[in-house]
């Protein structure tokens, strides 16, 4: 663990990033590593861990001042979500995702929309990211959710589907078509919904995989009035919103993969230490040490990428999809890799509920689908290389 540790302490921080990182890690093993086993084998939202994000203020660091955040970096935040993730996938995804519906919010609300909804995210809420609906995840442009002006009030009737934190999100972003424009791709639009609104209704949740304790909703939209101010941009802006927002979540979501694979990583490697095979343990056979150095140098390579795209966002670019995409893509064939292996090194045991690399390989699954999957990934960075 020696070349990690070193990798980690050299990570240059300012002072209170690092203060805030160490009391990440401080709940991270006292409240959130320790409850996750349970909330997995109970499918129950983690309440505890949840309400130990939030007593951090969490998401202010992500809101700026003048609505009730207290903002540091994106490469701090990404460290915040790996470091979350790496102790429970749920929690991490359901801290991610506040970023994630949110962040649109930030970066194109008005200033009477920040003002109106901003404090209530920098003090805790919830939210969710409603894209995905029955016709196709890959395509956004074949959602059919109606978004119909009507007055002051806009009528959204449809339905999404497999929304993390739908059924308990205070503030939803959701993704909808402008009934007056007819091109498929014009006329998305975007607006923040209030969980409380008549019509609304969580139709199911989901039994899953892995990420057990995150919920994942099928909501229902039944002509359901949303105040006009709510709309963020304008009618039909919402294509080039939602992919200006994934670009700053799949990175978000390399992050959460990456705290995946360096759980998966610490465990694999404890184990391979201790468990003695013939008189060896199994860190001595040659080739499962190649096998762990292949795999430190893939974790070590795709931290550095991830880094290199947080600095890119923080330093103002504004022209960083394939580099997100890259870090989204390689970050959860790392995380999907290195459980399976260290499920593998764990023999029979890594099979066993009692082992986390056995939740762990679970929850690394949904990283290569969700946020374009991987091979939407492969697609949008291999046809950027053709000229004509
Ligand atoms: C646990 C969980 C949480 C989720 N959270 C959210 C959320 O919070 N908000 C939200 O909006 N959505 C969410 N999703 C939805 C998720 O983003 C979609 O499932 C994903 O985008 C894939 O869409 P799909 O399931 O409709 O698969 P499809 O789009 O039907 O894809 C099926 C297969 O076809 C492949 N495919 C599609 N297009 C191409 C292509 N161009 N080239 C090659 N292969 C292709 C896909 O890779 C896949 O293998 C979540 C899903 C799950 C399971």
């Amino acid at each position: 663990m020696k070349i990690l540790k070193q990798l980690e302490q050299r990570r240059k921080w300012a002072e209170d990033e690092r203060i805030l990182l160490d009391q990440v890690r401080r709940i991270a093993d006292t409240v959130i590593a320790p409850n996750a086993a349970r909330y997995d084998r109970e499918e129950a939202f983690p309440q505890a861990s949840v309400d130990a994000v939030k007593s951090l203020g969490l998401n202010a660091i992500f809101v700026p001042e003048a609505y009730g955040g207290a903002p540091m970096s994106y490469r701090l935040y990404l460290a915040v979500v790996q470091t979350i993730a790496e102790a429970c996938a749920s929690t991490g995804v359901i801290y991610a995702t506040n970023f994630h519906g949110m962040k649109p919010l930030i970066d194109f609300g008005t200033e009477e929309q920040k003002k109106r909804l901003l404090p209530r995210v920098a003090a805790g809420a919830l939210a969710s990211l409603a894209i995905t609906e029955a016709a196709g995840g890959s395509d956004a442009t074949a959602m059919t959710m109606r978004f119909t002006p009507d007055g002051d009030d806009i009528v959204v009737d449809g339905n999404k589907l497999f929304i993390t934190s739908g059924d308990v999100a205070d503030l939803l972003l959701v993704f909808g078509k402008w009934s007056e424009i007819e091109d498929p791709k014009q006329a998305i639009s975007s607006l923040i919904f209030e969980k409380d609104t008549p019509g609304f209704e969580v139709v199911r949740v989901e039994e899953k995989l892995g990420h057990r304790a995150s919920s994942t909703a099928t909501l229902a939209f039944n002509q359901c009035r949303v105040p006009r101010a709510n709309l963020l941009g304008k009618p039909g802006e919402g294509l080039a919103l939602l992919l200006a927002s994934l670009n700053k979540s799949r990175p978000s979501i390399a992050a959460h993969a990456l705290g995946i694979a360096t759980a998966a990583f610490k465990d694999m490697v404890a184990y391979m230490n201790t468990r003695a095979v013939g008189g060896h343990h199994v860190i001595d056979f040659q080739a499962n040490q190649f096998l762990i150095a292949d795999l430190a140098a893939e974790l070590a390579m795709t931290e550095a990428w991830l880094d290199y795209v947080a600095s890119l966002i923080d330093d103002g670019a504004t022209d960083f999809g394939l580099e997100a995409s890259i870090a989204k893509l390689r970050a959860s064939d790392l995380a999907m890799r290195m459980t399976t292996e260290a499920v593998q090194m764990h023999g029979g045991y890594g099979y066993i509920r009692d082992y986390r690399v056995e939740r762990l390989m679970r929850d690394a699954k949904i990283t290569q689908i969700w946020e374009g999957t991987n091979q939407v990934h492969r697609q949008l960075i291999g046809r950027s290389f053709i000229e004509r």
